[in-house]
């Protein structure tokens, strides 16, 4: 196993131009960011207000931490490109990896998809924790040449030139003796997460903050480790049950280790999972298979159950201001954060990273303009399919234009000849993990399969 992470230069990347950045928020899209940076920065400073651990335990600014947190396969690439060796590290440190289609019982919308043959694309599944994963990535980013994470460190606000066109540092606040500072930067990257503190900061600027597009999922998590007798469910290592339109409610039933797992219940508004623990295995049990929520009772619960409530996905247009500053960017989920059933979150931050490391090869002019392009270009595809599915459950408020309509439609028919169907599953799976585009799925291929597999079967009774 290599880890080689602190190379001093990869061909591929930028050549050096100097200067300093400074990283606003060392969560994973903050610390995928700082990767992409340091190709091209001297100097890369991460600053994260939160106490980072030594250990894999949770932090307070990412208590999504504490529920089930599956990286897709697009986010697997982005990190075997990035950070070679440290899948490897964590496999030999007994992480799980989904390898195969019956390691994996998948049942978006109601479908429980084939579990026969085999995985086309030979990107596995990790199954980490979150906080394991964040410290096994953080570890290599703090090996950059050039990078510092310096923690209990909170971005404050901008320093900006008189004429507020060009961002020029970061007021920063440290939580101990130091007190406020400013860091002078060429360039500043709010990575600060969903909170995102630049459309604040840009208003005080005197500048239009971006237009937000809002879908009220109102969805509640709650979750608990559990540990299981060895084999309780079988080959499965990860067991994910959907919402469907009659059922706002789902599962997602994680490996992390031999023998912890962690449950995590979801509900749409209306129908949020209960945290005390009869009342959560009550809840369970409508929506996991049966064999699994057997396995489930006869579990030793190693915590309480914890909640996490998620009002609505969020994607800011930054894409779309005409006037932006100079010399600052915004990343991850302080762009859009999406509805976190589908898992989409650390891809999309690896997307985001392959963006911008395209957009600072091509040189550091109107860096900011095409940076949120192509990050948008990155988001289009998986906000679509996230808000497809959850406008396909009435719960959820908001317009369902035709074309919305048509394609779930059109999921609707996939999905129900993808159960038994190892080619759709695949190439399904293969869209929903942000690996090949949606329109793969209307290939005449795909769309005759789609017509026979319904033709074969009665349609479910909803
Ligand atoms: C319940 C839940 C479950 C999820 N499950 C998945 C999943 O299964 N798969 C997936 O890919 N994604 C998932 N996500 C999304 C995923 O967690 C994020 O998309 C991903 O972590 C990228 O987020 P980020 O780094 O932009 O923000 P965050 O992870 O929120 O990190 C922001 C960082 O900024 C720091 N910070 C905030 N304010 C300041 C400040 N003023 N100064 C300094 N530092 C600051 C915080 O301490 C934190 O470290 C889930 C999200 C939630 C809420």
């Amino acid at each position: 196993m290599s880890d080689d992470t602190a190379r001093p230069h990869d061909p591929k990347e930028p050549r050096a131009r100097g200067g300093h950045c400074v990283v606003l928020g060392a969560g994973i899209a903050g610390l995928f960011a700082a990767r992409v940076l340091s190709g091209t920065f001297d100097r890369v400073t991460v600053v994260d207000r939160d106490t980072l651990p030594e250990t894999d335990e949770n932090r307070r600014g990412v208590p999504q931490g504490r529920h089930a947190h599956a990286i897709l396969p697009a986010g697997t690439r982005g990190l075997q490109e990035m950070f070679p060796g440290l899948l490897e590290g964590l496999e030999a440190a007994g992480v799980p990896v989904v390898r195969e289609p019956t390691e994996m019982h998948f049942a978006p919308g109601g479908h429980p998809l084939c579990q026969e043959g085999r995985y086309a694309d030979p990107t596995p599944t990790y199954q980490p924790t979150r906080p394991q994963l964040e410290r096994q990535v953080r570890a290599r980013v703090r090996k950059l040449p050039g990078v510092e994470i310096i923690d209990r460190c909170e971005a404050a606000g901008l320093v900006c030139t008189p004429d507020g066109t060009r961002v020029t540092g970061v007021r920063v606040v440290h939580r101990d003796a130091r007190g406020e500072r400013e860091l002078t930067a060429d360039l500043v990257v709010d990575a600060t997460g969903r909170g995102g503190r630049t459309t604040r900061w840009l208003a005080d600027l005197g500048y239009e903050p971006p237009r937000e597009d809002k879908i009220p999922v109102d969805i509640k998590y709650v979750s608990r480790t559990l540990r299981l007798a060895p084999g309780a469910l079988g080959r499965r290592k990860v067991v994910i049950v959907g919402a469907e339109p009659g059922r706002p409610t789902g599962a997602t039933f994680l490996q992390h280790q031999q023998d912890r797992w962690m449950l995590t219940l979801i509900g749409y508004g209306g129908h949020h999972p209960p945290t005390d623990p009869a009342g959560f295995l009550e809840f369970a049990k409508p929506v996991l298979p049966s064999d699994v929520f057997e396995a489930l009772c006869a579990a030793e619960p190693l915590d309480d159950p914890v909640a996490h409530r998620y009002p609505a996905s969020v994607r800011r247009r930054y894409e779309r201001l005409r006037r932006f500053p100079e010399g600052l960017l915004v990343f991850g989920d302080a762009i859009c954060s999406f509805n976190p059933v589908y898992g989409q979150g650390m891809s999309v931050a690896a997307l985001q990273a392959a963006a911008l490391r395209e957009c600072l090869a091509q040189g550091p002019d109107r860096l900011s303009y095409r940076f949120f392009r192509a990050a948008a270009r990155r988001i289009e595809v998986a906000w679509q399919m996230a808000v497809g599915s959850d406008l396909a459950l009435p719960q959820v408020e908001g317009d369902r234009p035709l074309p919305v309509r048509l394609t779930n439609a059109w999921f609707e028919r996939l999905l129900t000849a993808a159960e038994r169907d190892p080619a759709l599953t695949q190439e399904f799976v293969k869209v929903s993990s942000l690996l090949s585009p949606p329109l793969i799925l209307l290939h005449p291929v795909t769309v005759g399969r789609v017509v026979l597999g319904n033709l074969r079967r009665t349609p479910r009774a909803r």
